[in-house]
C-alpha cells in the first residue's frame, strides 16, 4: 500500500542521480546536484520532508518497492536517460501516485521550442521529451533546487493532488496537462539569477553528502555556476544558462576542508573534481588554487584535481597552473578546432585562438603540463584542417592531445534540426561505455541501455575520416598522451618526423609489422566499425539478444582508444616496441641524418620498456604486487635528455661510458596504485586498468629513475591527469 506521508508524518522523497553500476565501477561522482537540492529543501522544510539521495539503481528500486515515496524526482542526462524513464514507467504503474519529475539540461527548453506547431517541433525539444513520457508529471528547468522547492510547495498545498497541482503555471516547472492542452506544455517562469549562491545551503557541511564518502566516488565540488559562452555543441551553452553565479568564497574554503577531512577519514579516493565550466574565470579560484595546494601538501589529498578551465587565458590560469603545479593538475587548451570557419560555425569564434597559443608557449617553457583539445566531426571542419591543427600542436609540444569525437547532445544548437541541416550532420547510434544494466521491479526484469549519437558524417568530413581519426586517437592516445612511447616520438621530432607521420606510416606500413600487431591493428578496425547503429531502436535490439548482452555483460565493449593501449601492454608489448622501433628508423633514415639514430632509437625503446609498470601479470583478485626497483645500463644519458624536457639533441647527451639507471617505486606510489586498482576493481585486468587510468595521474603509471647525477627523476613535465569525457560520472 501507498502512505501518502510516512510513519513519522513526514513526506517522503527520494531524489537520484544514477549511473549504471552493472557491470563495474566508473569514475562516478558523489551526486553533489541533488545534494544541493536537498540541502535547499531542507532550508524551507526541515521538520515535515524525509529527502533520501540515490546513486545506484537497485538501491533505489529496493527502496521504492520497501518503502514507496510521495515523489521520485532524476537527474537526466545521457548517461542515465533510458534508466530514467523505465524506471518512471514502472514505478507509476507500480504506483500511480508517485509523483515523477526529471531535471537536467539533456532536452532542448530553449523557448524557441516550445510554442510552435506540432509538426515543425524539434524532436528532442521539451514538448516531445514529455510527450514521449507519459508517466512523467514535471519537467524541472533549469536550477534544480528552485523549481523542485515550488514542486515541493504545491504538493503540499495542494493536498498530494497531482491532478490539482497542474491546474495551473508553476515557476520553475513544466508539464503536460492532457485534459487542459492536448500536446502543449504549461510552463512556469524560469528560475532567477543568484548571484550569490548561498541561498543554496552548502550539502558538505549541512552532511547531506556524508554518506557518500564512504563509498568509492570522486568528491565533487562547484565554486560557480553558469557558462559565458554560446558553444552551439554544448549543452551549457544554452543561453539560458549562460549567466555566471558564485558561491561565497569562505563557503568553499570550508567544504575544501570538510571534503579533506572525510576523504582522510575514509580512504575511498585521491581524487578531486571541480567541475566548474571555467575554473579560474572569477578572481576568487586563484585563492581556492592556493587552498588545494596547502591542502594536499599537508594531508596528502587530493593527489589529483580534474576541472575545466576558463578559456580566455589570462596571468590568473597561469598563475594557478603554477600554484597547483604539474603533479596536481594538468592545463587544458580547449581549442575545439583551429580552423577559423569550424569556430565561426560553433560560436567560439570569440576565445582567441592566440592567447591559447601564447599559453601553451609559456606552460611548456616552464615545466607546466598542458592539454589541447581537439574535437572531430564539427562543421566545417576537414580531415586536412583537422591534421594541420593536430601537427602544429605536435610541433608546439603540447603535453597531451584530446581529440574528441562529436557527440550531438540534446539540449545543445547543434542538435537542433535547421544546424544539422546546414552543416550536412548526419549521425550514428554507440552504447555508452558499462552504461547498461538489467534490472527488476516487482519480480519483472528490465534492460536499460544509454546511448550517445555521434557525427559520421557532415557537409565537410566523410564517415571515412571519422573511421581515420578514431584510429589516430588510439594511437596518439597510448604513445603521446599515456607517454609510453613520448622519448621515441620527440626524438622524431628532433630530426622533423612530426607524430602524425608516425602514426600513418604506423598504419599503412603493416605489411612490415609483427603478426600480432597487424592482428591488434585489424581488431580495432573491426571493432570500431561495429559498434554503430543507425538508431537507437537497431541498438537497444541488438544488445538486447541473450548472447549479445552476456557479451557487454563480459567487458567486451569498451572506449576502444583506451581498450586497446592497455590491450597492447597485456597482450604485445614486446611486439610494439619492436615495430614503434622499426617506424622511427624508418622515417629518420629519409632525413638524410648523420648520426647513429639506429642505436639511438633502441636505446629509447629499451629505457621506455624499463620506464613503465608492468601490468602483464596483473591478478586483481589478489594484492597487486610489483617489483619495485630494477637497473639498465644506457650509452645516452636519456635521462638527462628526458629532465631538460628534450630540448636539444640527444645525441649531445653520448656517453663515453655506459651510464647507469635505478629504476624504482616509492612505497607510496606502490599504495596510490593498490588503491587505484581497489577502487576501480572490475571484471578483468584489462577493464580494471582502463578505468583507473581514466582519472588517475599518469605518472604513476611509471617507475622514478636515478642515476649517479639525477635523484628522483618522475614525469615533471609530463605528468597529467587523463579523463576521458569531461561528461564522464
Ligand atoms: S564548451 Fe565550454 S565554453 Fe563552450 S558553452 Fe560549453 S562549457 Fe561553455
Amino acid at each position: 500500500m501507498e502512505s501518502k506521508t510516512d510513519s513519522n508524518g513526514k513526506v517522503k522523497i527520494y531524489l537520484a542521480d544514477l549511473v549504471h553500476n552493472y557491470v563495474g565501477r566508473g569514475p562516478f561522482m558523489f551526486p553533489i546536484n541533488i545534494g544541493y537540492v536537498k540541502s535547499y529543501l531542507q532550508k524551507f522544510h526541515s521538520d515535515n520532508l524525509d529527502v533520501r539521495l540515490f546513486k545506484y539503481p537497485n538501491k533505489l528500486i529496493e527502496a521504492v518497492e520497501n518503502e514507496p515515496p510521495n515523489m521520485v524526482a532524476f537527474s537526466n542526462y545521457t548517461w542515465n536517460e533510458d534508466l530514467d524513464a523505465k524506471l518512471i514507467y514502472h514505478f507509476k504503474n507500480r504506483f500511480p501516485n508517485i509523483v515523477t519529475a526529471i531535471g537536467g539540461p539533456n532536452v532542448n527548453i530553449h523557448p524557441r521550442n516550445v510554442h510552435e506547431e506540432l509538426e515543425n517541433i524539434d524532436p528532442r525539444s521539451l514538448t516531445n521529451f514529455l510527450r514521449n513520457q507519459p508517466n512523467l508529471d514535471f519537467y524541472v528547468l533549469l536550477k534544480g533546487e528552485f523549481g523542485f522547492l515550488n514542486l515541493v510547495n504545491s504538493y503540499l498545498q495542494n493536498d498530494h493532488d497531482i491532478k490539482k497541482m497542474k491546474s495551473s503555471p508553476i515557476d520553475g516547472l513544466a508539464f503536460i496537462n492532457n485534459k487542459l492542452s492536448l500536446d502543449k506544455i504549461i510552463r512556469g517562469k524560469d528560475p532567477p539569477l543568484w548571484r550569490n549562491l548561498d541561498e543554496v545551503p552548502s550539502p558538505y557541511l549541512t552532511g547531506v553528502m556524508d554518506e557518500f564518502f564512504l563509498q568509492k566516488l570522486i568528491p565533487n565540488l562547484e565554486t560557480d555556476r553558469g557558462c559565458p559562452y554560446p558553444c552551439t555543441f554544448c549543452d551549457w551553452g544554452q543561453a539560458l544558462y549562460q549567466k555566471m553565479e558564485v558561491f561565497p568564497k569562505d563557503r568553499v574554503m570550508n567544504e575544501l576542508e570538510y571534503i579533506v577531512d572525510m576523504v582522510n577519514k575514509t580512504k575511498n579516493t585521491k581524487i578531486l573534481c571541480i567541475p566548474n565550466a571555467n575554473f579560474g574565470i572569477m578572481e576568487q579560484d586563484l585563492d581556492y588554487a592556493r587552498k588545494i595546494r596547502e591542502l594536499s601538501d599537508k594531508h596528502g589529498y587530493p593527489r589529483k584535481v580534474t576541472t575545466f578551465w576558463a578559456k580566455n587565458k589570462s596571468k590568473r590560469i597561469i598563475e594557478m597552473a603554477e600554484i597547483l603545479g604539474g603533479d596536481l593538475v594538468s592545463v587544458d587548451a580547449s581549442l575545439q578546432s583551429m580552423n577559423p570557419k569550424t569556430l565561426e560555425a560553433v560560436k567560439r569564434d570569440n576565445i582567441s585562438q592566440k592567447d591559447y597559443l601564447e599559453f601553451l608557449t609559456y606552460l611548456n617553457k616552464n615545466g607546466i603540463d598542458s592539454d589541447a583539445e581537439l574535437i572531430y566531426g564539427l562543421p566545417e571542419e576537414t580531415r586536412e584542417s583537422y591534421l594541420g591543427a593536430l601537427r602544429k600542436l605536435f610541433d608546439m609540444r603540447a603535453g597531451m592531445m584530446l581529440n574528441y569525437h562529436c557527440r550531438v547532445l540534446n539540449g545543445s544548437e547543434m542538435s537542433e534540426p535547421d544546424n544539422l541541416e546546414k552543416y550536412g550532420t548526419k549521425t550514428k547510434f554507440r552504447l555508452i561505455d558499462i552504461q547498461f544494466g538489467e534490472y527488476s521491479l516487482d519480480s519483472k526484469p528490465f534492460k536499460a541501455f544509454e546511448v550517445e549519437e555521434m557525427v559520421k558524417s557532415n557537409n565537410t568530413m566523410s564517415e571515412e575520416d571519422i573511421f581515420y581519426f578514431r584510429k589516430l586517437h588510439w594511437l596518439v592516445n597510448f604513445t603521446w598522451n599515456y607517454k609510453y612511447y613520448r622519448g621515441l616520438l620527440e626524438y622524431g621530432l628532433s630530426h622533423h618526423v612530426n607524430p602524425i607521420d608516425f602514426y600513418n606510416t604506423f598504419t599503412e606500413n603493416l605489411s612490415k609489422a609483427p603478426k600480432r600487431i597487424v592482428k591488434l591493428v585489424k581488431e580495432f578496425d573491426e571493432e570500431s566499425k561495429s559498434e554503430w547503429f543507425l538508431t537507437r531502436e537497431e541498438l537497444v535490439e541488438h544488445y538486447s539478444k541473450p548472447e549479445n548482452f552476456k557479451d557487454i555483460q563480459n567487458g567486451s565493449f569498451d572506449k576502444l582508444h583506451f581498450k586497446y593501449g592497455f590491450k597492447t601492454l597485456l597482450e604485445c608489448p614486446d611486439e610494439f616496441d619492436f615495430y614503434m622501433g622499426q617506424v622511427a628508423k624508418d622515417l629518420i633514415s629519409r632525413k638524410d641524418v648523420k648520426v647513429d639514430y639506429k642505436k639511438a632509437v633502441d636505446e629509447l625503446i629499451k629505457f621506455e620498456n624499463m620506464f613503465r609498470i608492468s601490468f602483464k601479470n596483473l591478478d586483481i583478485s589478489k594484492e597487486f604486487e610489483v617489483e619495485t626497483e630494477k637497473f639498465g645500463e644506457f650509452g645516452y644519458d636519456i635521462l638527462r635528455w628526458k629532465q631538460n624536457a628534450y630540448e636539444g639533441s640527444l645525441h649531445g647527451h653520448d656517453m663515453k661510458q655506459n651510464v647507469k639507471y635505478r629504476f624504482y617505486l616509492p612505497q607510496n606510489q606502490v599504495d596510490s596504485l593498490k588503491t587505484y586498482i581497489n577502487q576501480f576493481k572490475n571484471i578483468n585486468p584489462l577493464f580494471t586498468l582502463r578505468k583507473m587510468s581514466e582519472y588517475m595521474g599518469v605518472s604513476d603509471l611509471f617507475y622514478r629513475v636515478e642515476s649517479k647525477d639525477i635523484k628522483d627523476y618522475k614525469m615533471q613535465v609530463e605528468n597529467h591527469v587523463l579523463h576521458t569525457s569531461k561528461l564522464a560520472q
